[in-house]
């Protein structure tokens, strides 16, 4: 089963590296599978830039990759574009990893974002997957998984991987112990599944590899959770005056609200929510729904989000959305200069 050695990480943040791995409530079931925070605006065009790779590898991902886009309400635009927020590289001796969502968005513009370093239709469903902001799906039936670790760090040692046992240790013993697999109920046909043989366990417990996007994947991504309807972010927001006061409400769980500003002037704006929810706001622009000006969740009164920032000219996206991907409320947003 050499397949299953191919393994793949969610490349996380410096400053996410000691967050507790978050669960999320899909109608009932525990699932690990969005990682709160990261999703881009619904809507978005996402641009891809090869870094390197050959004609017909590229060719590979240019048909692939945009399958997430019939489900999932984004767009993803192939581009030389040196400001393309997603860099692909297929560097062999570096397995396969892909940051998470809007992660990408802190990553340098001369650095890779998302690595190939083997190309199926399952790898590179999987990593397009993290790039569209899901973890993997690794939740277990019965009570976890119990390495063997000696055989799982003998096997990742080798290609495609080339991990030492520290890289091991982090990326896959640690991350999966049976303490953070609560779940009751998994899907095992999920393209985010990590798949491993049954001796790398001692409990007997393995996943096989898939190729396609289950059911599941293709109905979460385009839930009200992820990215559901196809208006663009143009279509989708509400216009919100300079001195207006809008109020509004994230009335499903996993809501992101959308608001447009306009900067008739270079100035310093400010964003601000009040009420009793929790909220948490991102500020996209000049002209873009993917170029990330601010992010704040508690800097304004009680759990409120404050973003102060010095604007030039033009079209402002403003994402809201509640700080607990399980709950709703009512908020009032305002912005002035
Ligand atoms: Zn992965």
């Amino acid at each position: 089963m050499p397949s299953a050695r191919k393994m793949c990480y969610d490349k996380i943040l410096p400053q996410d590296m000691f967050r507790p791995q978050r669960m999320r409530s899909v109608e009932g079931r525990m699932r690990a599978i969005a990682p709160r925070d990261k999703r881009w605006v619904n809507g978005s065009t996402i641009r891809i830039r090869f870094l390197e790779g050959s004609d017909s590898q590229k060719d590979m991902v240019r048909q692939i990759a945009p399958e997430w886009t019939q489900h999932a309400n984004l767009d993803f635009v192939f581009t030389d574009d040196p400001s393309a927020e997603i860099r692909v590289t297929f560097d062999p001796r570096d397995g396969a990893w892909s940051y998470v969502g809007t992660d990408n968005l802190h990553i340098p513009q001369n650095a890779a974002t998302l690595n190939l370093g083997w190309q199926d239709e399952g790898v590179i469903l999987h990593e397009f997957g993290h790039m569209i902001g899901l973890a993997h799906e690794h939740s277990n039936p019965v009570g976890g998984i119990q390495w063997n670790e000696e055989e799982v760090i003998r096997e990742l040692a080798g290609p495609p991987n080339f991990w030492d046992e520290a890289t091991v240790r982090h990326n896959v013993l640690r991350k999966y112990t049976a303490d953070q697999i609560l779940g009751t109920n998994f899907d095992p046909d999920s393209i985010m599944l990590y798949a491993f043989p049954a001796e790398w366990t001692l409990n007997g417990i393995s996943t096989h590899e898939n190729e396609k996007l289950s059911g599941q994947d293709e109905e979460f991504v385009r839930s009200a959770e992820m990215y559901p309807g196809r208006a663009t972010p143009e279509e989708a927001a509400q216009p919100l005056g300079i001195g207006e006061s809008i109020e509004a409400e994230i009335s499903q769980a996993g809501e992101q609200d959308l608001y447009s500003l306009v900067a008739d002037r270079p100035a310093v704006y400010t964003i601000e929510t009040f009420g009793d929810t929790d909220t948490v706001v991102a500020l996209y622009g000049p002209d873009s729904e993917t170029h990330l000006v601010a992010e704040n969740d508690d800097g304004g009164i009680g759990r409120n989000s404050l973003i102060q920032a010095e604007l030039e000219m033009g079209k402002y996206f403003v994402q809201v959305r509640h700080y607990s991907e399980h709950r709703t409320g009512e908020y009032r947003i305002t912005a002035f200069r």
